[in-house]
């Protein structure tokens, strides 16, 4: 490829910003205007017009994931050997190269153990934290960090930004110091130390300074808007007075501002850089006309004092956003993945479309209404909901209740299994903790796992904590399978810079969006920034959501979120009616088809006889449907108990089910199964007959 043939993929704007192959240049622009991909084109025109040696490039990105794309990108123009990395991998690199001639030996080793070290820390400063409040006290270790203040500064830096920490300031800067005293003694740094060494290094040793500057000459950095001082201080190191300096980025997509990110570096470049090239880009060539509208529908209401900037679509039209109201969370949850699901037949490919949320505990719904819907997906930035600690704690406890027989709470399984989590976990369903963060999150996934119970013990009277345990480990395999084209579950932090087909975003409630613990005008306008972040996400297809209650039943006075006001009235739309599991809609007494008695137990319910009642099971069909069984687990790659239990064969191998809705009526049955089995069952039973 010719330098021009890289240049003529580009509009006349982001030409200009290309060819400029000395900087410094800045391009301040909105979302989908080109920004990353005319920094890549930029990079590859320098190296192959010459003007710079790839090896003499440094381009800086926000995520190991982006720098490995931007390598990609730039390979498939013909060019290699550009280093892209993050701010983190590129110190790392840098310090193990200088280290053991500026100082001798290896450079400290990066604490593997961060979590261990903190709570060491907060032992010495006579804290005893849990595991989500250890965490949050991570959080302001690392934004003290970042924004360049020492345990000294904590207290007023805390109270004038606004912090929230976990315990009192005074508290958390000792254990701040200890946790320093700490790596000192044990000979390790963390990710933010390497940056500051690596800073410090350039900064005051002349010959290393030279040398590297003697290698590196250009540098750009993506996503600018969201660059902490310490990145900053690293980056100053590297240019060393120089200018050769790209940066880009959207003020109005700054969303990191809770760790220490700022976007007065980028707004402010010009008057560090009055020589500066600067390029604005307005046409947006990633969304629809009607996505752009939104987008800047939202964004014209933001009080930043950022220029303002009015994208200007460049695609053809597409379908409206549309804006839908639930019920409660799980309806909501369900018509999401029917919508993928639809979108799917339609010929969409799961890859293209993602489901984004506020807070990472939100997935859980999601991760289940998908798995329900048998619709594949991927989690970026986040843990899968039987992943995460507290999630596996919990499932721990309630196992050893079930075993130990406590579950005969009068009340019924949601309260034996609240029990059982206060108990051992200190948690509440009707106290979320005030602090955002780390603790929130922990509820969060203890709530989701109460909403799982609530649902067994409604759907299935009878069932106890043994049914609930079966029930989640069930669902934790089928959630295990694993997937590479998925929809992807992420929140909208972790989609910054990111594109597909179909967004939904989802939870669209003030409290959540923006979250209650958005107390200043600042943060609140970070939170609607997050929101335009999102908007800008899809390429085509955009809708809104949220739920009125958070369970069914619920008394629904949550509302949506404020920064719809004004938004949606013209395309509001009720909530659609949502196919729910068969079983779900189907509660109510069961009783023994051999003796009448009532049947309770989860079990017993799906054999539709009491357990002491005689079997009248057709053994062959039996053996028939266990070989199936045998045959589609290895296909799928799961455990045979994932396509069917046991139980449930045995009541279809009884019950011989002669059409669909004898299928449904057998419990343990619902609709992703249906949808999934259904013919090939309904054929092994007609088959034997
Ligand atoms: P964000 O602010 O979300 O990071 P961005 O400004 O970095 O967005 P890109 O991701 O570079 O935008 O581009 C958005 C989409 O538009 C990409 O699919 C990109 O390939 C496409 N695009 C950008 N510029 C052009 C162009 N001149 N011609 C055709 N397509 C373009
Ligand atoms: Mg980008």
């Amino acid at each position: 490829m010719t330098p021009e043939d890289v240049l003529a993929a580009l509009d006349p704007e982001q030409r200009q910003a290309a060819s400029a192959v000395r900087g410094p240049v800045c391009i301040l622009a909105g979302a989908g205007t080109g920004k990353t991909r005319t920094i890549t084109h930029r990079a590859a025109y320098a190296v192959l017009s010459g003007a710079v040696p790839p090896s003499a490039l440094l381009a800086v990105t926000f995520t190991a994931r982006a720098a490995g794309e931007m390598r990609t990108r730039l390979r498939q123009l013909g060019v290699g050997g550009v280093q892209a990395r993050t701010f983190h991998a590129a110190a790392l690199r840098q310090l193990q190269y200088f280290w053991p001639r500026v100082v001798g030996g290896a450079p400290p080793r990066l604490v593997d153990n961060k979590f261990g070290l903190v709570a060491n820390a907060a032992a010495r400063a006579r804290l005893r934290p849990g595991t989500s409040e250890i965490r949050d006290l991570l959080s302001e270790l690392e934004w003290a960090a970042s924004s360049l203040y020492g345990p000294e500064d904590y207290v007023v830096a805390a109270q004038k930004a606004g912090r929230q920490p976990p315990f009192d300031a005074a508290v958390v800067a000792q254990v701040y110091d200890a946790y320093r005293d700490l790596k000192q003694a044990q000979g390790v740094a963390d990710f933010d130390d390497l940056l500051l060494l690596t800073a410090g290094v350039l900064e005051e040793q002349g010959d290393v300074a030279r040398e590297f500057r003697d290698r590196y000459r250009s540098f750009v950095v993506d996503e600018y808007q969201d660059v902490t001082p310490l990145q900053q201080r690293l980056l100053d190191a590297w240019l060393g007075g120089r200018d050769d300096l790209c940066v880009v980025g959207d003020a109005h997509q700054t969303i990191y501002s809770f760790t220490g990110a700022t976007p007065s570096y980028l707004l402010e470049f010009r008057q560090r850089y009055p020589e500066a090239v600067e390029v604005r880009l307005v046409r947006d060539y990633r969304s629809t006309p009607q996505v752009v509208g939104l987008a800047n529908d939202v964004i014209t209401r933001s009080t930043m004092k950022a220029a303002r900037l009015e994208l200007v679509a460049q695609r053809p039209a597409g379908p409206a956003p549309s804006f839908v109201e639930h019920a409660d969370e799980p309806a909501e949850a369900a018509a999401v993945a029917a919508r993928c699901k639809a979108l799917i037949a339609a010929g969409t490919a799961p890859s293209e479309m993602a489901v984004l949320y506020r807070v990472n505990a939100q997935s859980a719904g999601y991760e289940a209404a998908l798995t329900d819907a048998g619709v594949p997906y991927v989690i970026r930035g986040g843990e899968r909901f039987f992943d995460r600690q507290e999630v596996r704690e919990a499932i721990l406890l309630l196992r050893g209740a079930a075993r130990a027989g406590d579950d005969d709470a009068p009340a019924g399984l949601a309260d034996a299994a609240a029990e059982v989590m206060r108990a051992g976990m200190k948690w509440s369903p009707d106290a979320p903790p005030a602090g955002a963060g780390a603790t929130r999150d922990r509820w969060e996934s203890l709530a989701a796992l109460h909403r799982l119970a609530v649902d067994l013990g409604r759907d299935e009277p009878g069932a106890g904590l043994r049914e609930l345990v079966a029930e989640l480990e069930e669902r934790s395999a089928a959630q295990h399978a694993p997937t590479v084209d998925g929809v992807t579950l992420a929140s909208l932090h972790a989609a910054k810079g990111l594109e597909w087909d179909a967004v939904f975003l989802v939870g669209l409630v003030d409290g959540t969006m923006p979250l209650v613990h958005a107390d200043t005008p600042d943060q609140v306008e970070e939170e609607r920034r997050l929101l335009y972040v999102g908007v800008t996400r899809a390429r085509e297809h955009l809708q809104l959501s949220w739920a009125l209650s958070r369970s069914p039943g619920g008394r629904g006075t949550r509302r949506p979120s404020r920064f719809l006001d004004g938004l949606h009235a013209a395309t509001r739309t009720a909530a659609a009616a949502t196919p729910r599991a068969a079983k779900r809609t189907r509660p109510g007494p069961v009783a023994c088809r051999i003796c009448g008695a009532s049947l309770l137990a989860a079990v017993e319910r799906k054999l539709g006889r009491c357990p002491t009642c005689p079997s009248d099971r057709d053994e062959v069909l039996f053996e028939a449907l266990r070989e199936w069984r045998a045959g589609r687990a290895k296909e799928l790659g799961q455990p045979a108990y994932c396509v069917f239990t046991d139980a449930t064969l045995v009541a279809i191998a009884e019950q011989k089910p002669g059409d669909v809705a004898a299928l449904v009526a057998i419990p343990g049955i619902g609709q992703a199964k249906l949808d999934k089995f259904g013919d090939e069952v309904l054929a092994l039973v007609s088959a034997g007959d």
